[in-house]
């Protein structure tokens, strides 16, 4: 009776041991990746940020003709600017040594999010309200305004002055209804039909401005100063329209884009962006 107690006893404390060993499987490693409480270098990740790791490295959608946010130079074909240095700060808190950066401007960037051929957006992305409803949008990491490039001898000094010219900007920005509203504050009424020609990208622009095709070309401040040579300025006295930055995912990359709003949030607070601006020769962010 005695030996069949005891046998008993080691019967159920073996039964236990099992089951509590089956049991501390099932919640310490699981076959999914991105579920709570597996094991990853960089801790619990969400499940989108899991398979950027999993897939060992971080895809970006940049600017290759941005000085001091997203460069290309077309010799070494190395990339530069606070954007890229954004871009590899991401994949380091990943864990991750690789980034592929893919072009992208004004017009393809939405679609190549959408295509899933790439992570995310780090590309002077401003962040307004008609975007948000197709992408989700970091908390801005910098804020720019929208300015003019003229001939120095264009006599253009105010928006009065462009109620007879053509201005070029970039289909896909937000160049052209900023400077319509601009100049509507000031009481001059711009059209796109009568003041504005759209073109796929900057060079384009460039091109037509010192062909005398179009009189000004507009975008954001940052984006002017790439285009800048002998010729040309920068106008001081046109400066409007903060332009949000924003690093834009896919809207279903619910995960990611918290994942990178964190960071982003992290990083403004201890000084690294700020860091990154004046590493990269950025002005200040503008104040409107
Ligand atoms: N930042 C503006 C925009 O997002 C200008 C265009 C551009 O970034 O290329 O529309």
């Amino acid at each position: 009776m005695k030996n069949w107690k005891k046998l008993l006893a080691a019967l159920l404390a073996g039964a236990m041991c099992f089951a509590f060993a089956a049991c501390g499987n099932d919640s310490g490693a699981t076959s999914d990746p991105g579920a709570q409480g597996s094991q990853t270098s960089a801790g619990d990740l969400p499940t989108d940020v899991q398979a950027i790791v999993d897939r060992g490295v971080l895809r970006v959608g940049v600017k290759t003709d941005v000085p001091g946010f997203g460069y290309q130079d077309v010799l070494t074909e190395e990339y530069s600017g606070m954007e890229i240095d954004l871009a590899h700060k991401i994949a380091e808190t990943l864990g991750l040594s690789d980034v592929e950066f893919t072009a992208v401007t004004a017009a393809t960037r939405g679609q190549l999010l959408d295509s899933g051929d790439i992570d995310m957006v780090i590309a002077t992305f401003t962040i307004n309200d008609e975007r948000k409803e197709s992408w989700n949008f970091t908390t801005p990491y910098y804020t720019d305004a929208v300015s003019l490039l003229v001939k120095k001898d264009s006599g253009i000094a105010d928006y009065a002055d462009l109620e007879d010219k053509v201005v070029g900007v970039s289909t896909g920005s937000t160049s052209m209804e900023a400077l319509i509203a601009a100049a509507e504050e000031a009481g001059v009424t711009l059209t796109p039909e009568a003041n504005f020609a759209e073109y796929a990208t900057y060079p384009e622009i460039k091109t037509a401005l010192d062909a005398g095709r179009v009189d000004a070309f507009c975008v954001d401040g940052s984006i002017l100063s790439g285009y800048l040579d002998d010729s040309v300025e920068i106008l001081d006295s046109i400066r409007f329209s903060p332009q949000e930055y924003g690093i834009a995912t896919a809207l279903s990359n619910t995960g990611l884009a918290e994942y990178l709003d964190d960071l982003i949030n992290t990083w403004l607070g201890d000084g690294t962006i700020d860091q990154m601006i004046s590493d990269n020769g950025v002005a200040a962010s503008f104040q409107g």
